[in-house]
């Protein structure tokens, strides 16, 4: 992979990364923030550690029933998450590094290759213990009457591709999300608190590196001192605008 900055070439390289508030407006609510989820309901994080998934039928139903009853899968892609598509089309955007496993991104229009989830995505299922994977829509469809679902060809437990407390985050995706932060020449972070490692360092590599931070997010982040502008409107309005002033930049 290349690591030129884009100087020789007089297009800035943009690098995105998204966390939870992107989606806020698509009617997903957030994990942390003072509505969050886990806010209202500290329990409910629970349903996403991977020992006690791994060992209690009981979580794991109650966790395939929270991903079922996900606001998830009625939401659409709002403008801020259209503006990063055009972006893309512009080619001035290395990838979008999300927190989310919403699949809006992608389904917003930007490629599956621009799009690296450092926590993996609601899309597909697999075996906690085979290679096996199994949409995760199909395995919905048949809770009713299969409620703790298990692999096929082995009889382990399935799991969503998300990533659980307890679990890695997939290496690939993490290398080449360090890599898009380095090689960047503005790195915009947008709805995330950037309190969450190893994701919130991303910022402050791109920053080391000699990349423009920006934020955009209505509550205070640790990087607000480092960046060299902070955004504090709806992500709805301010994206799009810093989108637009990076287009007309270029
Ligand atoms: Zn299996």
């Amino acid at each position: 992979m290349t690591t030129s900055r884009p100087e020789a070439t007089g297009a800035p390289r943009v690098t995105v990364l998204t966390g939870a508030g992107i989606s806020t407006d698509s009617g997903i609510p957030d994990f942390r923030g003072p509505q969050g989820v886990w806010t209202r309901d500290p329990q409910a994080a629970r349903l996403l550690e991977h020992g006690p998934y791994v060992s209690d039928p009981t979580i794991r139903r109650r966790t395939w029933q929270m991903w079922r009853d996900s606001p998830v899968w009625d939401a659409r892609p709002t403008p801020a998450h259209r503006s990063l598509v055009d972006l893309e089309r512009a080619g001035l955007l290395a990838a979008v590094c999300t927190q989310n496993f919403d699949g809006l991104h992608q389904r917003a229009g930007s490629s599956p290759t621009t799009v690296l989830e450092l926590h993996g995505s609601l899309t597909g299922s697999r075996c906690l213990h085979c290679d096996a994977r199994e949409r995760t829509a199909d395995i919905l469809a048949r809770l009713d009457v299969d409620p703790d679902p298990h692999c096929a060809a082995c009889g382990s437990p399935l799991a969503t591709d998300v990533v659980m407390f307890g679990e890695a985050l997939p290496g690939d995706v993490l290398d080449a999300a360090v890599e898009a932060a380095t090689t960047c020449d503005v790195f915009v972070a947008v709805g995330t608190t950037l309190t969450v490692q190893p994701v919130a360092s991303l910022a402050a590599l791109a920053a080391e590196s000699g990349a423009r931070v920006l934020i955009v997010n209505a509550q205070p982040t640790p990087f607000d001192r480092i960046a060299d502008r902070v955004d504090r409107r709806p992500i709805q309005e301010a994206l799009p605008d810093l989108v637009g002033e990076l287009l007309t930049a270029h």
